[in-house]
């Protein structure tokens, strides 16, 4: 899978789902959207600050 908005701070989140289309295309799905109203299901990227960031930890 290609790699959308490399520099969004969600590619490095625990909260993050990468979904890929039919078409190919790469959505980046907040997790905590689903209990915290002051996320976006689908947030603008790239994002470069959020107060719901943590770090994802790396192997
Ligand atoms: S908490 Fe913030 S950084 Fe993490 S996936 Fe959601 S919008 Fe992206």
């Amino acid at each position: 899978m290609t790699q959308a908005f490399p520099t969004s701070l969600c590619q490095r989140c625990v909260h993050v789902r990468r979904i890929e289309s039919d078409r190919g295309s790469v959505f980046l799905q907040c997790g905590l959207a689903r209990t915290d109203l002051r996320f976006k299901k689908y947030p603008p990227q790239p994002v470069h600050r959020c107060a719901g960031f943590r770090e994802e930890a790396r192997s």
